[in-house]
């Protein structure tokens, strides 16, 4: 698990016997948060939003997301799967969506529920929110917890952009408990709200949530993991399956390829992908977003469809996703989409600057100081070598105590040069003593001899280890 524990839990963590120290990953975490120490990839654990851009990027699989397995249907006497709206997106002429859910009871569960409907609620409820507040146009969409994390770590100042509603999977769960509670007439702690998630973040949100206390949702399976049974269990029940479909077309599309941004309000505008995500949050932060009122925001590419724990790619997944789409209902009218009760958020959001070099103001300017001077002192090339992502960031952990100068190979090739130079000096230092002078070297200088000869040792050796 990442090194600080003090921190939300994260679904992501790096297993160190995989690790190869490569390096590659500390230069996509769009949060700065991966560091190769000792040959193996580190997480910092505040401020790790879950994206899964790691375990996307790392050939060695040494990054991963932890989520459940099937096992975990014994844990509650009644399981119902939620089906997330990507796992739809991940089967080619998919023209039938029951096919597909009763696919899924056949592996154990009592029950499914479509994600796409609580997307369908959310909607409406957002579309109702920004209309009654224009106060703090534009509203970021909040159904993607990576962009929550990201806000709450790195922009706080957009805190009152947040839309305050909570994410299509969390009313979807609440939907689902209530339904198996009167089907079975069960207590809630023996019903399983099980979700086949199709990235880290919503895995995680699920355990430690933001905006409300608790979430409904009692355990999480990668779509990647349930896709191979699904695939066996599909052609058993295509000639007769259940009626268990109540998505439509903008309910299935709204939040997994990010189609439905439209449908909020003519003045939005949808991105995807963490790094275009951080763009433009960096320009709302510097007022050079004007006149739009809403932003839905994914930090997958393609939007949900892109998650690290869905099967295909993003691209081929929206296609596929488009002729699902194609036989369902436009929408659910609204009288008959079920009652889900209050959906806006229960829970003020801590924000925590992850970022800040000090504890206080004056410690962290003076770091802050203190660092861009470090900075200088390297090439600027962001090699990564030295294990963190830029040599800003190598400048950072320095004043934090975390890492030291000579972790920069150019900066500890410098030094072994000048170690040199020093030897050089001394050497003929010596030489003219023996030969000029008709005399012994000293002890001094004998002393300084062996002093630089040592201190060259330890340099080589620990240039030596970066290369083992
Ligand atoms: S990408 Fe990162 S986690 Fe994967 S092997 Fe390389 S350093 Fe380790
Ligand atoms: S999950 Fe995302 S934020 Fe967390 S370490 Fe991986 S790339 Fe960085």
């Amino acid at each position: 698990m990442p090194e600080n524990e003090n921190t939300y839990f994260h679904s992501v963590s790096i297993d160190p016997k995989a690790c190869r120290g490569c390096i590659h990953c500390i230069k996509f975490c769009p949060m700065e948060a991966i560091r190769v120490r000792n040959r193996k990839a580190v997480i910092t654990a505040e401020r790790c939003i879950d994206c899964g851009e790691c375990v996307r990027v790392c050939t060695s699989h040494a990054a991963r997301a932890t989520v459940d397995n099937l096992q975990i249907l014994k844990d509650h006497k009644y399981n119902v799967a939620l089906a997330s709206m990507p796992l739809f997106a991940q089967f080619k002429n998919l023209n039938d969506p029951n096919i597909l859910l009763t696919a899924i009871l056949e592996l154990g569960f009592d029950d499914v529920y479509e994600v796409a409907v609580g997307a369908e609620i959310v909607g409406n409820e957002t579309r109702r929110y920004i209309r009654q507040h224009p106060e703090n146009y534009p509203y970021i969409s909040t159904s993607c917890p990576a962009v929550l994390r990201l806000v709450r770590m790195r922009f706080q100042n957009l805190s009152e952009h947040l839309l305050p509603i909570q994410t299509p999977t969390e009313v979807t769960a609440t939907l689902a408990l209530k339904k198996a509670m009167e089907d079975t007439g069960l207590p809630a702690e023996d019903i399983g709200i099980i979700h086949i998630s199709p990235c880290p973040a919503l895995s995680a949100f699920s355990k430690e949530p933001l905006g409300i206390r608790k979430s409904k949702i009692t355990g999480n399976l990668s779509v990647k993991a349930i896709y191979p049974l699904l695939l066996q269990k599909m052609p058993l029940v295509k000639d007769n399956p259940k009626k268990l479909s109540h998505a439509s077309s903008l309910g299935l599309g709204w939040r997994a390829d990010g189609t439905g941004g439209g449908y909020i309000t003519e003045k939005y505008m949808s991105a995807n992908g963490v790094h275009n995500v951080l763009k433009i949050l960096e320009s709302l932060e510097d007022d050079s977003i004007d006149g739009l009122e809403y932003l839905d925001l994914y930090t997958c590419t393609g939007g949900c469809v892109g998650g690290t724990l869905n099967v295909e790619n993003p691209y081929i997944a929206r296609a596929d996703l488009r002729s699902v789409r194609a036989h369902l209902p436009k929408r659910i009218p609204k009288d008959e989409l079920p009652f889900s009760g209050d959906i806006s958020w229960n829970q003020r959001i801590r924000f925590d600057d992850v970022y800040k070099l000090g504890n206080t103001m004056q410690e962290s300017l003076r770091r802050l100081a203190a660092a861009e001077k470090i900075e200088k002192e390297f090439p600027g090339l962001d090699c990564g070598s030295c294990g963190a992502p830029t040599c800003r960031a190598l400048a950072e952990d320095i004043v934090r105590g975390k890492a030291y100068r000579h972790d920069c190979i150019y900066f500890l090739r410098d030094h072994i040069h000048a170690l040199t130079m020093e030897l050089n000096t001394i050497s003929d230092d010596i030489n003219r003593t023996i030969l000029e002078d008709k005399g012994h070297p000293t002890a001094q200088q004998m002393e300084r001899l062996q002093d630089y000869i040592t201190q060259l040792w330890a340099e080589l050796n620990e240039l030596d280890s970066r290369f083992k």
